[in-house]
């Protein structure tokens, strides 16, 4: 999978992840996206700045925790969600690249290997409304995972696939895309957020009418 072609151009056109704004959903489902993302913890909550504790029990209660955060995710129009984000601090994300893929769960996720190769795109994030930064990550990666049931499994990711999974891992660790963008980005970002703001990536390249 490291040697698929997978890709900055491909890349540049997706949309950032987690926080897209869908185009056309019709009011029932905008209705449910706004009522999934009102259980989404914001920026300035504590708990998006806590470690989350690995699962020992894999139990009915992880089982419904799961359903939870899959119908959240999908509700939301995002493509991905940690326990963290719902004030779960347990270590279990979910993501769903692609409308029609299945949702992936993973329990206790370890990055066992990361690509040398970085690559630089833009990323939100439900927990930060409004804000768009660039982040910089390893373009592949090999997950090790449990599934709902304890099950182990091993993921190798890339390209967006592979920028989710280390958003969501992220956050079980307490951090942020702002711990990841560049100063400049993080101050404007900041701002935004206090002064309940967008925030996007300044492109120098785009009008020129400076
Ligand atoms: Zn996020």
């Amino acid at each position: 999978m490291p040697d698929e072609p997978a890709t900055a151009v491909e890349l540049e056109d997706q949309e950032p992840i987690e926080a897209s704004e869908p185009a056309g959903l019709d009011p029932e489902a905008q209705e449910r996206r706004s009522a999934a993302l009102a259980q989404v913890r914001k920026f300035g909550d504590p708990v998006l700045r806590s470690p989350a504790s690995p699962v020992s029990e894999f139990d009915r209660t992880l089982a419904g925790e799961v359903e939870r955060m899959v119908s959240i995710m999908r509700d939301g129009i995002g493509v991905g969600l940690a326990a963290t984000q719902l004030g779960r601090l347990r270590r279990v994300l979910v993501f769903q690249v692609g409308a029609d893929a299945p949702a992936t769960v993973m329990v206790n996720p370890e990055v066992e290997w990361s690509s040398d190769e970085l690559i630089m795109a833009e990323e939100g994030c439900l927990s930060l409304p409004g804000v768009i930064v660039d982040v910089e990550r390893p373009l592949h990666v090999r997950v090790q995972a449990r599934d709902a049931g304890g099950g182990a499994f091993l993921v190798e990711a890339s390209g967006l696939e592979a920028r989710v999974i280390q958003h969501e891992i992220d956050h079980l660790d307490g951090v942020l895309i702002l711990d990841r963008t560049t100063r400049e980005q993080r101050r404007g970002a900041l701002r935004a957020l206090r002064e309940g703001e967008s925030y996007a990536p300044p492109r120098p390249d785009e009008g020129d009418d400076a």
